[in-house]
């Protein structure tokens, strides 16, 4: 079956005869004996116990994702930060070491240094394109490799076979957060991925209205995942997984509405004399085409672009938005920017941002499902009064 198809019906969980899958809000589960609930908490029958561990909502969303990913096993969790704690949680351990992308999600980065540092896990940075830094980074304590490919706000793109093969050489997992493509435009574990992770808030919700993450990958690398979540309870809540099973439905028609729609938003972007420099993966002048040919099917709506006058131009343009929302999110059907110097990456050092490339006047912005037109006219007047240089007030107080 192609993706599309499979996005649809897969997994569909048997709970009555209603054509919208049912949700499945209980805690627990009843037993038919005592031998029953003996042997499902013994591992002897597979059933469903308490839902902390299993959930059949939550498992018709992990089954559409496993055959979405070509994985054999997946496991959701509370949130996408959620899921990173966990793979730190059941592969690490004292004295490791974990090499990441640089441009990796701030949170990321937060979660590694800050908190597996007290518990003596060390991290190094490194610059996703820099095949040389990369081998430098490994030691014999490297255990795991995160990157996301492409990075958000850059869109840069990691070689992800080239990166399996570091990962395999030194027994080390390759991660792939794969939030900003979904599996529609890349699916990591074709490429030599161990695992792939999604915030599932952002385009397999598809309308922002909920928090969740989600690991794919083999069963043996799997299931220690889902044993690690039984102990903690950071599991993905049974509404939560209904709304992304539904919206998994239209994530293929979705996913090529927002890449027709931001392609129109970047080429106008492209031409407009007050935007420097235009960020995004199908960018003829990407310097990683042809990676980006060789392992993405499609591309993200996610782009970026720096105005010109610096952090007050940019802070102007987003200000005078009507219609694109001002909103720290991506995948959604509204378009939304942000300004990441400010907000997402404000916890980084000025050093690290200029390293980085987080510029005072980049915007980020996802494109969303409504008509490019409406998107253009509103940037349009947004970066006119962007380099409009004095507040109305100082005119007046001015003349
Ligand atoms: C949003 C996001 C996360 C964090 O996920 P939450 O669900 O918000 O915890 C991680 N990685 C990427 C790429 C994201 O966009």
């Amino acid at each position: 079956m192609e993706q599309s198809t499979r996005a649809i019906h897969m997994g569909f969980p048997s709970l009555d005869d209603s054509h919208a899958a049912a949700i499945a809000m209980t805690s627990a589960y009843d037993f038919t004996s005592a031998q029953e609930a003996s042997d499902r908490f013994n591992g002897v029958t597979e059933g469903n116990i308490y839902s902390r561990f299993t959930n059949p909502s939550v498992e018709h969303f992990e089954r559409k994702l496993t055959s979405l990913e070509n994985a054999e096993a997946a496991v959701a969790f509370a949130s996408g930060m959620a899921a990173y704690l966990a793979l730190a949680m059941t592969f690490l351990k004292q004295g490791d070491h974990v090499v990441l992308a640089s441009g990796i999600f701030g949170t990321t980065t937060h979660l590694f240094r800050q908190y597996f540092g007290q518990f003596g896990i060390t991290a190094t940075c490194v610059d996703l394109d820099d095949q040389h830094a990369w081998q430098a980074a490994m030691c014999d304590r490297t255990r795991m490799i995160l990157v996301e490919s492409p990075t958000n706000p850059l869109l840069k793109v990691a070689d992800l076979s080239w990166l399996s093969g570091l990962a395999k050489r030194n027994h080390a997992l390759l991660v792939v957060d794969n939030t900003l493509l979904s599996p529609v435009n890349q699916r990591p574990l074709n490429h030599g991925a161990d695992l792939v992770l999604h915030s599932t808030g952002k385009f397999m919700d598809g309308q922002g209205r909920t928090v969740g993450g989600v690991i794919a990958g083999r069963k043996d690398v799997i299931q220690p995942l889902k044993n690690y979540l039984r102990s903690s309870g950071t599991c993905m809540n049974a509404f939560t997984a209904w709304v992304l099973s539904h919206g998994l439905d239209t994530l293929t028609a979705r996913m090529a509405m927002h890449e027709q729609n931001a392609r129109k938003v970047e080429a106008w972007l492209r031409q407009q004399s007050c935007v420097k420099q235009v960020f995004s993966t199908f960018s003829p002048v990407h310097p990683q085409a042809e990676v980006i040919a060789k392992q993405q099917t499609g591309h993200s709506p996610v782009i970026s672009f720096i105005v010109e006058g610096g952090q007050a131009a940019a802070w102007r343009c987003i200000d005078a938005l009507n219609l694109v929302a001002r909103c720290t999110n991506i995948g959604d059907t509204k378009s939304m920017v942000t300004h990441p110097a400010s907000t997402t990456h404000c916890r980084y050092s000025q050093e690290e941002k200029l390293q980085y490339g987080i510029s005072d006047g980049l915007v980020r912005l996802c494109v969303g499902l409504e008509a490019s037109q409406d998107i253009i006219q509103d940037l349009g007047q947004a970066l006119a009064a962007s380099q409009v240089k004095h507040s109305l007030r100082e005119v007046v107080s001015l003349s």
